[in-house]
């Protein structure tokens, strides 16, 4: 089989690459072996337009939020699937410090938020809070298998585990198995960074700091499921009374097993501002993942230094949801020699 793009992993970011490429009128094949445990399948896939302890909006958001926008959108008319929901998000300060914060930001801030009143009954804590009307949550499995199904229909995809040792690098082409390609590009997510179950993988020595994350699945009775809500932790509906919690950081067990303490820390947060007697919570299920983080929490798109057809996305990070459609298509334009790689995207060792 000869390809242009051979593309390795499909999750955000190799998704999003590949329909970018298709929809140049590429050709290419996508392999996949399925962890479970990837990122981007144990992701609520939240977009939140301010975050943190600072309140702040992410990197490049204005441009990168209104391509995410148009991106989901577009590709759920052409696959007739839903899976990128508008929900408002509901950031309640846990202390009067916070409060004090949010005051005193400026304009550039309340364009994306604007007081609340108090929320009555379930919520404990009363310093005030914001709405982000912005607020958005991408259905990742859906949207995972949405373009599965895309690129099986192009003879695009294909299960399979891809392991360098079997890769031969000739004549500027790229052999692996039955496949030659022009171009290889890794989009492993943390399994592409060394210490995540891949110690001696060709971009081993890109510094990162990625870090695992524990979410759970919650049956919450009687919360309003219009909102999603962000305090110490965050709860958000996915209908029927059914709520993802999350999410922890731990940036020594890169692995996606999940743990007890990992789950008690998640419902110990939630507990400082819900109130359990008027919102009873059962633990449905309970998932872990690693989310590759690199250089500023930043994406990062280009090649090998001594493999000049050998290419990498990867470091989406917290934000793959908001990030992955703008990168991939930066990285698809410069793949097909529309641009020059955006240097402030571009790899560097
Ligand atoms: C608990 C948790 C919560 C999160 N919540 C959010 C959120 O609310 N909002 C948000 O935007 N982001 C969130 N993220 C982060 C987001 O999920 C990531 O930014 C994104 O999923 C990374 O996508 P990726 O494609 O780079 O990596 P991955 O999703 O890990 O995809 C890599 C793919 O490559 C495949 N693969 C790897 N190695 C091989 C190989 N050798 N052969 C074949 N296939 C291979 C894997 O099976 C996988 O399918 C969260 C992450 C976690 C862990």
């Amino acid at each position: 089989m000869k390809v242009e793009f051979l593309i390795i992993g499909q999750g955000l970011a190799g998704s999003t690459l590949a329909v970018e490429l298709l929809r140049r009128g590429k050709s290419v094949l996508v392999v996949d072996r399925q962890d479970a445990g990837s990122s981007s399948r144990v992701a609520a896939g939240l977009v939140t337009p301010l975050t943190g302890k600072g309140l702040n909006p992410g990197w490049r958001q204005d441009e990168y939020l209104t391509r995410a926008d148009a991106y989901y959108r577009g590709l759920e008319k052409e696959s007739g699937r839903k899976f990128y929901h508008q929900t408002p998000v509901v950031r309640l300060f846990g202390t009067e410090k916070e409060h004090k914060k949010w005051q005193g930001k400026g304009a550039s801030h309340n364009r994306w938020a604007h007081d609340i009143e108090r929320i009555e009954g379930a919520i404990k804590v009363d310093h005030g809070g914001i709405e982000m009307p912005d607020g958005a949550w991408l259905d990742t499995l859906v949207f995972l298998q949405a373009v599965k199904d895309l690129l099986l229909d192009a003879g695009a995809w294909r299960e399979g585990h891809f392991s360098q040792d079997d890769v031969v690098l000739e004549g500027g082409q790229v052999g692996w198995q039955d496949v030659t390609a022009d171009q290889l590009i890794l989009c492993q997510g943390a399994y592409g960074l060394n210490g995540v179950e891949n110690e001696g993988g060709w971009f081993r020595d890109v510094p990162h700091r990625s870090a695992k994350g524990e979410i759970l699945s919650l049956w919450v009775g009687g919360l309003d499921e219009t909102k999603r809500y962000h305090c110490h932790g965050w709860l958000a509906p996915r209908g029927g009374g059914m709520w993802k919690a999350g999410a922890n950081y731990d940036w020594e067990n890169l692995n996606s097993t999940p743990t007890e303490a990992g789950k008690a820390e998640v419902l110990e947060k939630l507990r400082t501002w819900l109130d359990e007697d008027a919102v009873p919570m059962e633990v449905i299920e309970h998932e872990a993942g690693v989310r590759p983080i690199i250089r500023n929490s930043r994406p990062v798109i280009g090649f090998h230094p001594e493999m000049p057809n050998v290419g990498f996305f990867n470091g989406l990070g917290s934000k793959g949801s908001l990030m992955a459609p703008a990168v991939a298509d930066s990285f698809a334009a410069f793949l097909c020699g529309e641009c020059e790689l955006d240097d402030e995207l571009a790899l560097k060792f």
